[in-house]
């Protein structure tokens, strides 16, 4: 195997490219159904949703149209504070909006929870958050998510837009690292 093979460097596929892309194109199913006859402004928070938000966009059937944001947590270490910087603020005026927050995974939700409140205070018509995994620990915040990927277990895992380092972003599935990679 060529030393440079990413697939070398994972333990465990949670998720294939299939599961992933039949689970998006049911959630997008459930999007145009509550969103019937309403424009849907999809937020992306970069950089991970990069791959949902390219997949939930063209599996939905309404009219969209997409946004981005990056933020970055303030805190020590791996642990996310719930203190909030806005690295890259939205180009669209939020009033009388539907928006839809486009989110790659939800850990502690404690980003998520900030930014949903943050949204709401520049005058939408709703927010709603839509993420393509969920830990458990996200049931430690209150934080009302109403599009959910998939529920995985508490294991730091990559692909489908996570990262490692900023690598593996690009993998079309998702899984668990070898020990090898971070040991
Ligand atoms: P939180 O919900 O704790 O505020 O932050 C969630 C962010 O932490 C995600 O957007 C992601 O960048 C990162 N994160 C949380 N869990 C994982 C994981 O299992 N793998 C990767 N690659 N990133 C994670
Ligand atoms: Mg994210
Ligand atoms: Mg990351």
């Amino acid at each position: 195997m060529d030393s440079n093979d990413v697939q070398a460097d994972l333990k465990h596929v949670l998720y294939t490219k299939e599961q992933i892309q039949q689970r998006i194109t049911e959630l997008a199913a459930q999007i145009d159904k509550d969103y019937e006859g309403r424009e849907i402004l999809i937020v992306g928070v970069l950089k991970g949703a990069v791959m949902v938000m390219a997949d939930l966009a063209r599996a939905l059937h309404s009219h969209i149209s997409m946004d981005w944001m990056a933020v970055s947590s303030y805190g020590s270490g791996t642990q996310s504070s719930g203190v909030v910087r806005i690295l890259k603020d939205l180009d669209t005026d939020l009033m009388g909006k539907d928006v839809l927050i486009v989110e790659d995974i939800i850990d502690s939700g404690l980003t998520l929870s900030w930014l949903k409140t943050n949204l709401e205070s520049r005058g939408t018509a709703s927010v709603e958050i839509c993420t393509a995994f969920r830990k458990p620990t996200a049931a430690k915040v209150e934080i009302d998510v109403k599009y959910v990927g998939f529920d995985i277990p508490n294991e730091f895992v990559v692909g489908y837009g996570l990262d490692y380092a900023e690598k593996y972003r690009n993998l079309d599935f998702v899984g668990t690292l070898a020990p090898h990679v971070y040991e």
